[in-house]
């Protein structure tokens, strides 16, 4: 909760990427702090709130969880057009979740907002037999088009909250 005299910051926040990458998992792991192993897949798009107390503000996130499939890519924009965060996801044990990931960081660099935080997420890091996509490949890509990358899990919680803190540290130098 928000401390007397400290600052509030309200951020819109888009989650994009593949269907099946887990984006509402991770929205939910943040939000709920549980894993729903038998998920629905998102039907257009999923609204959520989550605060975070730093320690010189107070984050207010508004979390557009938006569907992968092909048949919603035109409602994107409306998502990501207005977002101060961006988080793109893809599963390290389908490297064509990552191909998918590219192309979104791509329309983000030619049609979203120039301004807004960018993070390469690197989904299901429990995954690790089963891994297509090694970090090297992600980091490198996400070095490349100034985003920062995290490898996470949904289902473990790695990195989950270290993910929404260092958007929420960003947002401190630009809002
Ligand atoms: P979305 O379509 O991107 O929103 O993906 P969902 O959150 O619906 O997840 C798709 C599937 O992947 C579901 O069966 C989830 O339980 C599973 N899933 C999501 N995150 C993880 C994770 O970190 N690890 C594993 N092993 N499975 C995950
Ligand atoms: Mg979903």
């Amino acid at each position: 909760m928000a401390r007397p005299g400290n600052k509030i910051i309200q951020a819109k926040l888009v989650l994009l990427g593949d269907m099946g990458t887990g984006k509402t998992s991770i929205a939910l792991r943040f939000v709920k702090g549980h894993f729903f192993p038998n998920q629905e897949p998102t039907i257009g798009a999923a609204f959520f709130t989550q605060i975070l107390s730093l320690s010189e503000a107070t984050v207010k996130f508004d979390i557009w969880d938006t569907a992968g499939q092909e048949r919603y890519h035109s409602l994107a924009p409306m998502y990501y057009r207005g977002a101060a965060a961006a988080i793109v996801v893809y599963d390290i044990s389908s490297v064509d979740t990552f191909v998918r990931a590219k192309k979104w960081v791509q329309e983000l660099q030619t049609h979203g907002n120039q301004k807004s935080v960018m993070a390469l997420v690197a989904n299901k890091s429990d995954l690790e037999p089963k891994r297509e996509v090694e970090a090297e490949v992600g980091e490198q890509f996400a070095q490349e088009n100034g985003m920062f990358y995290m490898e996470t899990s949904a289902k473990t919680a790695e990195n989950i909250n270290e993910l929404f803190y260092e958007i929420g540290i960003y947002f401190l130098n630009i809002f």
